[in-house]
Parts: C-alpha cells; sequence; structure tokens
C-alpha cells in the first residue's frame, strides 16, 4: 500500500535517539530546551512549549487565554477533531465556521458574517482557531483585523504547517495571533513519535503553558510563592503530564535538519500532481501566490456530480489498487459525538461540498517518481 502520508527516518535520526538512550536523562534532560529554541528559531517566534501532543498544546494554549466554563470557542468545521474537543476539555463550547472551497481554510466572509451576527446577540466567541489546512496558511492578517474589531483571541493550529510561510513569514511567528501550535505526529511534516508544541511571542502565555505543562509544580525560586526549604516545590495551578520527553526532542532536533528538503520535495511531489492531473475532470488545490505550502496533504475533488455520486466506487477502487486514499476531514459537526451534544450546529455549505469531493492522495518525502507515476494513472483509469 502506497500511504497518503508517512514519515521519514534517517541513519542520523536513529543516532540521535540512541545517544539520549544512552545518556541518563531520558525525559527533562537537555534535549527539549534544544528542541524548543530550534522550533522557535524556525518559526520566527519568541518562545515555544514542547508538549506531548498538539491536542495538548491546544488545550494548554486555550486554558493560558483564560478559557473557562461559559466560554466559546470557533473553529474550522473541516478539521480534525482536536481542533474543537479543546474547548470542551475546558468546559467551553465550540462552534463552526464554514470553509473557503479553493483554500480548504476557514473563510474570511463566512466569519466576518458570522461575527457580525454574535456581536448583535452578544454570543461573541473567545477564542477563534483557524487551522492551516493541508499545510496553506490562513490569511492571519484578516483574521487578525477581526480579532482587533471584535475582541477574540487567536490559536492558529499549525498542525500541518511547519516550515510553510505566507508572504515570506513563516506560519507560527504569531504576528497576528496570540499562540500557534504544531504537531510532529509521524504523518506531519517532521516527527517526535507523539508530539507537539505551542509557540508565542508572549512571555505570560509561555510562562503559563510551561506551568500547566508540568502538573501545574513550579520549583523556580523567584516564582514560589512560599518556601518552606530546600526540598519545596509547589503546585500553584490543576496542569498536566504533558511533557515532551528528550528521546522525541532529540528525534526532532535531527529532523529539523531536513525541515527545508522535506518541504521543497513536497513542493516537487504537488507540482507534479498538478501538472499531471490537470486535464482531468478534478479541482486541484489551488495555490495562492503569496503563500508556500508545507503539502503535509494534497487534496483533490471530484469536479462532476456524476463523479461525485461514485466518490465511494473511486475510493474503494483506489484502495484495492494499492493506494492509500483517505479523507481529511469529515465536518466535525457530522461526528456523532458532536451531534449528539446539541442540535444547534448547521450544516454548511462549503464543508458539505467539500465532504462529498474531497480525495487525500499519496504525498510524503520519500515517495518515489514510481509511486506518484502508478498513482497518477490509477487515478486518470477511474476518471475519464
Ligand atoms: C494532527 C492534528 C492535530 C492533533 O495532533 P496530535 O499531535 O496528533 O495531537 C490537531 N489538529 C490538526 C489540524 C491535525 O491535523
Amino acid at each position: 500500500m502506497i500511504p497518503y502520508g508517512k514519515q521519514e527516518i534517517t541513519e542520523a535520526d536513529i543516532a540521535a535517539v540512541e545517544r539520549v538512550l544512552r545518556s541518563p536523562m531520558l525525559t527533562q534532560g537537555p534535549c527539549v530546551p534544544h528542541f524548543e529554541e530550534k522550533l522557535a528559531n524556525i518559526v520566527s517566534a519568541k518562545y515555544a512549549v514542547a508538549v506531548n501532543s498538539a491536542t495538548s498544546a491546544l488545550h494548554i494554549a486555550c486554558l493560558a487565554l483564560g478559557l473557562k466554563p461559559g466560554g466559546l470557542v470557533w473553529t474550522s468545521s473541516i478539521s480534525f477533531v482536536a481542533s474543537a474537543n479543546c474547548a470542551l476539555y475546558c468546559g467551553a463550547e465550540v462552534d463552526f465556521v464554514d470553509i473557503n472551497p479553493d483554500t480548504f481554510n476557514m473563510c474570511i466572509q463566512s466569519l466576518e458574517e458570522k461575527l457580525h451576527i454574535a456581536n448583535k446577540q452578544g454570543c461573541l466567541p473567545d477564542i477563534v482557531i483557524p487551522v492551516h489546512m493541508c499545510g496553506q496558511s490562513c490569511d492571519m492578517q484578516a483574521i487578525g483585523k477581526l480579532s482587533k474589531k471584535y475582541g477574540f483571541r487567536i490559536i492558529e493550529d499549525a498542525s500541518h504547517a511547519i516550515g510553510a510561510s505566507f508572504i515570506n513569514q513563516p506560519v507560527g511567528n504569531c504576528r497576528y495571533s496570540d499562540i500557534a501550535v504544531f504537531s510532529f505526529h509521524p504523518v506531519k511534516i517532521i516527527t517526535t513519535g507523539e508530539g507537539g508544541a505551542a509557540v508565542t511571542n508572549s512571555a505570560s502565555l509561555k510562562k503559563k503553558m510551561d506551568l500547566l505543562r508540568s502538573h501545574g509544580v513550579t520549583r523556580s525560586p523567584n516564582d514560589l510563592l512560599k518556601n518552606d526549604g530546600e526540598w519545596y516545590y509547589e503546585q500553584q495551578e490543576l496542569g498536566f503530564n504533558y511533557r515532551m520527553t528528550d528521546i522525541a526532542a532529540a528525534l526532532g532536533i535531527s529532523q529539523f535538519d531536513r525541515l527545508q528538503n522535506i518541504i521543497e520535495r513536497r513542493n516537487q511531489l504537488a507540482k507534479f500532481y498538478n501538472e499531471n492531473l490537470a486535464s482531468l475532470p478534478l479541482k486541484l488545490p489551488s495555490i495562492i501566490e503569496s503563500a508556500r505550502s508545507s503539502f503535509h496533504l494534497y487534496v483533490i475533488r471530484l469536479a462532476t456530480r456524476e463523479l461525485i455520486n461514485r466518490k465511494s466506487e473511486i475510493f474503494s477502487e483506489m484502495r484495492a489498487k494499492g493506494i492509500g486514499v483517505n479523507l481529511h476531514y469529515i465536518p466535525i459537526y457530522r461526528h456523532p459525538y458532536y451531534e449528539a451534544r446539541t442540535t444547534s450546529y448547521k450544516s454548511l455549505p462549503g464543508a458539505e461540498a467539500y465532504y462529498e469531493s474531497a480525495i487525500s492522495i499519496p504525498i510524503f518525502p520519500n515517495m518515489t517518481d514510481d509511486n506518484q507515476n502508478f498513482v497518477i494513472r490509477v487515478i486518470e483509469g477511474l476518471v475519464i
């Protein structure tokens, strides 16, 4: 099976992990701070907090921004469920914004209209979580402008988008947001096994997230509220164990060294698909000129009603031929858990049109040209 995505592990990665395994510290050693420093540098943010998943990062990001029961988060209707679940972890509510059919990102116009209505009804969101779908950045400047007008905070779910940029600025620099979150799950751009991180330019948000990552416990003498002696540490908040291990961080540091090569290869593969699928009745990912996508995913959309009606069959045929197609994502409000929570989620036209026509086809750095030509031939055979 040619999977839709896959990690690339080199001998250098293995050696880096082995060094940690032979060292005294498997966790909370020197690698995590080094990983954080590298990440902050790569994305041009001041601070990074490494954790054990992007899901954990989203959770502590929401808490650090003060999300509480009674609060409200909006996110993109087409995303992984973690983008919405983080709100519920905090006892807050979540609602969904429709997507732009061309970029699959949160639609700025829909967001603006929804904010306008919410403002009149007195139910504005506390936090908006845009998702950089497939690795192409949302228009953060536009969302940043709306946040000033309506007073919400912004967490970028950049799980797909490490190494991407928008108008020559790296995704994650938080110029228009409070916090950006990355995932280092093996299917993402680079991996730490399981892993994630939150980045920010705010020293106070960094400090809050550091505390929440590790039980809400601090040992730094300057931060202690009391001090009973040298043994003393104290819990100041209800935190979690969301720490990244040094084993994971060492893998990530080693992978960072290849980040630009990986993005380059993913862009090459995307370009080849764009060129070779262009004459088929498909809608291909639209590439915004000012954006450089990291191409975590390559999503094709069936462009005729006839093909959409045959989507199940096309999907199964591709899998039967050894192509690990997938669907990213089911509109979050369609999951049974979300349907059961409330009947107030509206079916969104952009998300529905996407869901009925989208298929993720394989893209990963060590995909061979032969693999890719095979995928193209199979698609041709099914849609012509
Ligand atoms: C993968 C992903 C997550 C969750 O990442 P984990 O590291 O697996 O917790 C969150 N949001 C989006 C958009 C993702 O693709």
